[in-house]
């Protein structure tokens, strides 16, 4: 293994300081999609010391396009992001310590794992799990990075608590709640450029080279040719709910109440059970096939058919409802199937 990161110790503001400091960090990524993907395998090539990856999806067909890390094989046997991606990581550096969480990034299950990570990437492709991790990070004063991407543009911006504003400062001035739904579709080097931005500053975080960082947030459309970096640093509130003096941590609180939810440009409802469950999914899918259901089972999952409808079903409770927007439809379904 002596030369496996020789280039990268070249690189003389990490050098061979810098690579012992990426092996001893631990990062967060929340999201294994297209920027997940992505940044967890430079991470890997980079050779940091422990990666946690949580995602609640599983591979589908049209994630092949952008999300670098599956294969058609994932799709085939519809495998939960978060293994798939362990899975080919761990075969590209068997070094790394990886830790696939396969769930819902909640306040309750991001709690313990923003805690226990020295930078978190954020991966996510909606508002509110972004503004979940931003609160988290800002009560545990976790540095953390923000990037998305729709279409061909995408943007990036790295937030340190006690120094920069939070994500929650910049709502009313940036354009950051238009940056979640892909309707648009999206393009690959969108992803690509918003992951290069965010894997540079983790470099710089994990290296310790924090004069480095980039002090502006970042939005670009590289179909359009435009680059645009805003100065951010006047942006901080003091009154702000999450980073502000006196803060509430707002998205903490209402994410509680949340059980069902349509999942952004996915035409997909998700349900999570009241109250947390261990399903035990071998017996689960007899009983669904004796009930005349057609089943496909995993370790991870199940996935049904009915009524010309898709349901998956994950171990923890959790399901998704494909092929609908009606929420109270899909709850319906999910207690016909699991009461
Ligand atoms: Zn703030």
């Amino acid at each position: 293994m002596g030369d496996r990161y020789s280039r990268q110790e070249l690189f003389s503001p990490i050098g061979k300081q810098g690579q012992d400091l990426i092996r001893s960090k631990h990062v967060l990524v929340v999201g294994a999609g297209a920027l997940g993907s992505a940044n967890c395998e430079m991470l890997t090539r980079a050779g940091v010391g422990k990666l946690t990856i949580i995602d609640r999806d599983y591979v589908e067909e049209s994630n092949l396009q952008r999300q670098q890390l599956y294969t058609e094989a994932d799709v085939q046997e519809r495998m939960p992001k978060a293994e798939a991606a362990r899975r080919h990581l761990q075969s590209i550096n068997s070094d790394v310590e990886i830790e696939a969480v396969v769930a819902d990034g909640t306040a309750l299950t991001l709690q313990p794992l923003v805690q226990k990570a020295d930078v978190v990437i954020d991966s996510t492709d909606n508002f509110e799990t972004r503004m979940i991790i931003n609160d988290l990070t800002q009560k545990y004063s976790i540095p953390w990075i923000y990037g998305a991407c729709v279409g061909s543009s995408g943007m990036s911006f790295t937030i340190i608590p006690g120094e920069t504003p939070c994500l929650h400062c910049l709502l009313s001035t940036l354009p950051i709640q238009g940056m979640t739904c892909d309707t648009n579709g999206i393009i690959a080097p969108a992803v690509t450029m918003v992951v290069a931005h965010q894997h540079t500053e983790t470099l710089k975080m994990l290296t310790e080279n924090w004069s480095a960082l980039r002090p502006g947030f970042v939005s670009f459309d590289v179909w359009n040719n435009q680059y645009h970096v805003i100065k951010a640093s006047k942006m901080k509130k003091s009154s702000c709910l999450s980073c502000g003096e006196e803060p509430t941590y707002p998205f903490l609180q209402i994410e509680k109440a949340t059980k069902t939810a349509v999942l952004c440009g996915r035409n997909t409802v998700q349900i999570r059970p009241s109250s947390e469950r261990k399903l035990n999914l071998v017996k689960l899918a007899e009983d669904l096939r004796n009930g005349g259901y057609e089943v496909k089972a995993n370790a991870f999952l199940i996935s049904l058919e009915t009524n010309g409808q898709r349901m998956v079903i994950f171990q923890d409770g959790r399901a998704l409802v494909h092929d609908t927007k009606d929420e109270a439809q899909a709850k319906s379904l999910y207690q016909r199937i699991l009461g």
